[in-house]
């Protein structure tokens, strides 16, 4: 049987103009989804002189892969010829732009995930990446959201943190920092976040977290110093969310030429 753990890997602003949120990749076996059809996908894009577009997708949002979100139980609303969306278009999020679809059985005791598809790119073989059979609890466990105590940076999506820091403050109403005795630095983006956000004490949604992050937080003059951001080794990467990001920077009334249809 196959392991399917949901992993929180990056972030998306704006996509198409709606709120910004999270982005979530599958983790199967240990290995990022993502990066096994990127793999799968590079032999033609090469063959099609983009190599780029190999594996140019983001993952579906937290509200719609965790429970109760139901697209990976086949209750999502878009669906093509009887599969569902499981990764989606870096420029505009609509999984009919560009995406990957595929059949989700669902049988009383397995999931099987299987017949991946590029709706455009009907010539592209998806054989080299098998089916993945689910044992039906493990696949129902992977899908409860993160738990309240467990980092999530709000500002890039790591669940990585570099170290902890403890303060002493005096309170002052105009600076929401004063009030923070205790914050986390995100390994991979460096900033500081107060550890009531990074693990979401209260029952804070990821949304909520995000929202306050950028309305309190993030622009405060009494923000401690972000760390530097740490340089990439040669061949590291960190994965589709670099993809994210380069799509906030495009055009976004034009979707379309991201992904070079
Ligand atoms: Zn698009
Ligand atoms: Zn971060």
């Amino acid at each position: 049987m196959d392991i399917l753990q949901l992993k929180i890997y990056g972030f998306a602003e704006d996509l198409g103009g709606s709120s910004d949120g999270f982005l979530v990749d599958y983790i199967i076996n240990g290995r990022s989804f993502l990066e096994m059809v990127r793999e799968t996908e590079l032999p033609y894009a090469i063959k099609n002189q983009k190599p780029d577009l190999a594996g140019q997708y983001i993952g579906l949002s937290p509200e719609e892969v965790f429970l109760p979100g139901n697209v990976l139980l086949n209750g999502g609303v878009i669906e093509w010829d009887g599969k569902n969306p499981i990764l989606t278009c870096p420029g505009c999020g609509s999984s009919l732009c560009w995406g990957i679809f595929a059949r989700l059985d669902i049988q009383e005791n397995t999931v099987t995930w299987g017949e991946y598809e590029n709706i455009h790119r009907p010539e592209w073989n998806y054989k080299k990446l098998r089916p993945f059979v689910f044992e039906k609890q493990q696949y129902l466990a992977a899908l409860q959201p993160p738990v309240q105590g467990i980092f999530i940076c709000p500002e890039c999506g790591s669940d990585k943190q570099a170290l902890t820091a403890m303060v002493e403050t005096s309170p002052n109403e105009n600076d929401p920092w004063s009030s923070v005795l205790q914050y986390d630095y995100c390994e991979r983006c460096g900033y500081p976040i107060p550890m009531h956000l990074g693990e979401r004490w209260d029952a804070l949604s990821l949304q909520d977290v995000r929202n306050e992050w950028v309305s309190l937080y993030r622009s405060a003059k009494t923000r401690p110093r972000k760390l530097p951001r740490p340089k990439r080794l040669p061949g590291e990467h960190w994965g589709a969310d670099l993809m994210a990001w380069k799509a906030k920077v495009a055009d976004s009334s034009d979707p379309g030429r991201l992904v070079g249809r």
